[in-house]
């Protein structure tokens, strides 16, 4: 207790990333007791429950693992606001259960970036910027052997699977390079709305056969899991390229190896592989010259975390202030007679 108000503590948690690029830290300390801490990954609900049992407001990274366990554990802890993308690690009917809020940023924040990062890995492929990279690199001289020479992006095809957050705003930075068209599989978009983004709809089994170059940006559900097979490869066109940076289960990656053998995928760029963050087939794609892989990082531009950092810390604000958090996950926990904030003398405005 601080005077006559209670300084609730927050803990970022297995998140040394926060607050690199933005003074949110410095922003969250006038309203928190801020604490950095590292826990095991792997900790289980007890242990980890002692490290962060006194802790008010959790900032959590993609681990460890917040169970129904470790909230029951945790009696003192009010909410969990998840930075970056994904919240597989938070069983959020637990939390509900147990009256905590359980947070995400909300996903428009990555739109940009992740759309940028795309179009970034669509044209370092085509133009093979990889490889003259290495090329130089290696040689230290300045010539174009006919193997850097590559392909340009007006008037291909290109397939666009998933036309959501991201995959919408691909579309929109694609029509600035004049492709011949753009193709949109995703079942669960009006085909009038792909219409008013300027591209086609479509079904994926017509796409995988026109597409020069296929970009993914559908999540991963059990419908879309290895939704790119080697069924599918064998119908592409040959010298199609693929672009990933939605999740690694899309693809088949033994189907994509496959499939680049064959020569019929002519470059793969990949920002997800099946199993990260040890992908077992990590070493095999890394032998192709043709296959770009990098590190689950599209989302990661400087804008895009100092945004992820001033959402988090909008949210935590909110929650001890007794508003409705923009990210909230579990909105229903606000009105149960459960809801841990409700026992902490704070007037609740919802
Ligand atoms: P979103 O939910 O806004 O959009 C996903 C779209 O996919 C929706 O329009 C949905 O209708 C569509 N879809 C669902 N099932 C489909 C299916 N069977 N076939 C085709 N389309 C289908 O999500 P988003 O924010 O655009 O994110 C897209 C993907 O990008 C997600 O997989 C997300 O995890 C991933 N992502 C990756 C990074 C990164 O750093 N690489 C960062 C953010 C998001």
């Amino acid at each position: 207790v601080y005077g006559a108000y209670v300084m609730y503590r927050l803990a970022i948690v297995n998140l040394g990333i926060y607050g690199a690029f933005s003074n949110a830290e410095e922003f969250l300390s006038r309203y928190f007791k801020v604490v950095r801490v590292s826990v095991d990954p792997k900790a289980a609900p007890d242990a980890l429950a002692r490290e962060l049992g006194d802790v008010d407001v959790i900032i959590a990274s993609s681990n460890p693992q917040y169970s129904r366990e470790f909230f029951r554990l945790s009696k003192n802890v009010l909410a969990v606001i998840r930075w970056g993308v994904g919240y597989d690690n938070i069983d959020v009917s637990g939390a509900t259960e147990e009256g905590v809020i359980a947070c995400v940023i909300p996903n428009y924040i990555v739109r940009e970036s992740v759309a940028e990062f795309t179009v970034a890995l669509i044209l370092a492929s085509l133009r093979r910027v990889t490889l003259a990279h290495n090329f130089v690199k290696s040689n230290l001289r300045f010539s174009r052997p006919t193997y850097l020479i590559g392909d340009d992006l007006r008037d291909k095809v290109v397939g666009v699977i998933g036309l959501g957050n991201i995959g919408s705003r691909v579309v929109e930075l694609l029509k600035a390079f004049n492709v011949k068209q753009i193709l949109v599989y995703d079942p669960y978009v009006n085909p009038d709305v792909v219409r008013a983004y300027g591209a086609y709809p479509t079904h994926i089994d017509d796409l995988i056969v026109k597409a020069d170059i296929i970009t993914i940006h559908a999540p991963l559900t059990k419908e879309t899991y290895h939704l790119i097979n080697k069924d599918r490869f064998s119908r592409m066109k040959r010298g199609v390229y693929i672009i990933n940076t939605s999740r690694g289960g899309l693809i088949d990656t033994e189907a994509l190896i496959w499939a680049l053998r064959e020569g019929i995928v002519k470059f793969a760029a990949l920002d997800v592989i099946e199993g990260e963050p040890e992908p077992p087939h990590l070493s095999e794609l890394l032998k192709f010259d043709n296959v770009i892989v990098t590190p689950h990082i599209a989302s990661g531009s400087v804008e895009c975390y100092r945004l992820m950092d001033e959402a988090v810390a909008l949210d935590a604000i909110r929650i001890i202030s007794g508003e409705k958090p923009v990210g909230i996950l579990n909105p229903e926990v606000l009105k149960s007679p459960n809801l841990r904030l409700r026992s902490r003398g704070i007037s609740l405005k919802y």
